[in-house]
């Protein structure tokens, strides 16, 4: 067979092989990220290359050499978004969604274009799941989206899952954080690519891959020793809620992000792949981004999750994509009455999202709890005859083998919650 054409280079069709796992990864972001209130919203592919330029800043590497950019047939410059956050800024302040109800969460699933050397997992179109805050510049919200993006691996089902977060300043303290870095690479013998960047881009040098300039970077003044005191009580803030929370991160003074918008607070999420170090979601705050859009202050924060990459990791850490959310409770019955009510008490689970699933099968209690291990059900409450009418039952964590006793009637939820909040240390 012979074709007229074939595949653009760097392109990939997404097929129906791989297609399911795609939706049920971009299902499972979408549906974590409505319990934390986040509404779609959906941006043109191609925006004003300005929009780009602006924010990414001339001499960052995307704008440089990756973005694809072309004249339209009315004579304008138009670019396919290289990435996410600027339409959505652009959307947010021609639309005045910022003048409505604050804070605004926003999330999206879109096609970005970089026309980078083509290599193994890495496409010239990717697809980009971003999730953004705006109109809050406390550190709280800074926890939130970090929280958020721990759950969301954790659903997804990815191990060795590592969180590491800095903060790199505000345009006051950066400018003298850039000074001091500028003055000791100046007399280091970097690779030419750091050269260039060294006037323009300095920042990124700390991002460079080639071994020459790590060992150099190493060594490098830190951006924390720079912070102003209201960079410093910031960051100070999103370290003591994270820790309140029982979120394990990484300070790691080295991580800058690739793009020069980004203000205060940077996280990047990571596993390993073979003693590689790979990022699976990064992000952090954009306070000035507004205002280089020539919008009034706008706080603001993000993150962005690349599909290719999560399935890569997926797939690769063998995790099996139908069943990566093990079910919250189970509830067995001893006798057809008792059936009947846990299917109700599923019913109320579920409305609160929480899911739960009970006996169909009419089973005996052993093969119902059988079935309740198997599944991986983390708690199991009993019901028959007795427990209907005390109005009370029993409920075990599975893999601890605890019972608690809780009231199966118009305090079920409130008991069942309580008992939840332990596993959160709560
Ligand atoms: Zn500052
Ligand atoms: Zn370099």
């Amino acid at each position: 067979m012979r074709l007229i054409s074939s595949r653009i280079r760097g392109m990939k069709d997404l097929l129906p092989e791989e297609s399911e796992k795609w939706i049920a990864v971009c299902e499972t972001i979408r549906s974590e990220a409505r319990l934390y209130d986040f509404k779609f919203i959906r941006t043109p592919v191609i925006e004003h290359t300005e929009i780009f330029e602006r924010s990414a800043g001339d001499s960052s590497d995307i704008v440089n050499k990756e973005m694809y950019t072309f004249t339209d047939k009315g004579g304008r410059s138009v670019t396919l978004r290289p990435e996410g956050t600027a339409g959505v800024m652009r959307a947010v302040l021609e639309n005045g969604l910022h003048n409505q109800t604050l804070p605004l969460k926003l999330m999206y699933n879109s096609s970005c274009y970089r026309y980078e050397k083509p290599q193994a997992g890495r496409y010239r179109e990717f697809f980009q799941f971003g999730l953004e805050i705006f109109g809050s510049s406390s550190p709280l919200a800074d926890t939130e989206l970090i929280c958020l993006a721990g759950s969301i691996l954790q659903r997804l089902g990815i191990k060795n899952i590592k969180l590491d977060i800095n903060s790199i300043g505000c345009v006051n303290c950066r400018k003298n954080y850039l000074e001091a870095i500028k003055t000791y690479f100046a007399e280091k013998n970097l690779c030419e690519t750091c050269k260039i960047r060294l006037e323009s881009n300095t920042l990124r040098i700390l991002d460079c891959k080639n071994s020459k300039c790590k060992e150099i970077s190493s060594k490098a003044p830190l951006v924390t020793d720079y912070l102003c005191t209201e960079c410093e009580d910031h960051f100070n803030g999103v370290k003591d809620s994270l820790k309140s929370l029982g979120i394990d991160y990484n300070l790691n003074p080295r991580i800058v992000r690739g793009l020069d918008y980004y203000s205060r607070t940077v996280f990047e999420f990571s596993t390993d792949i073979e003693d590689t170090s790979l990022v699976i979601c990064g992000g952090g705050r954009y306070d000035g981004l507004s205002e280089l859009f020539g919008g009034s202050y706008l706080p603001a924060l993000g993150l962005g999750i690349g599909i290719e990459r999560v399935l890569m990791i997926m797939e690769h850490q063998k995790i099996n994509f139908e069943h990566n959310e093990p079910l919250e409770v189970y509830i067995a019955a001893a006798d057809d009455k008792s059936r009947l009510y846990a299917l109700k008490l599923c019913e109320l689970l579920r409305k609160s999202s929480v899911s739960a699933e009970a006996d169909l099968l009419e089973r005996s209690l052993k093969s119902q709890l059988k079935y309740a291990d198997k599944v991986g059900a983390y708690y199991t409450i009993f019901l028959g005859q007795e427990e209907l009418e005390k109005g009370e039952a029993k409920m075990r964590e599975m893999n601890s083998k605890k019972e608690y006793i809780i009231s199966i009637g118009e305090k079920f939820l409130e008991d069942f919650l309580s008992v939840q909040l332990k596993k959160f240390g709560l």
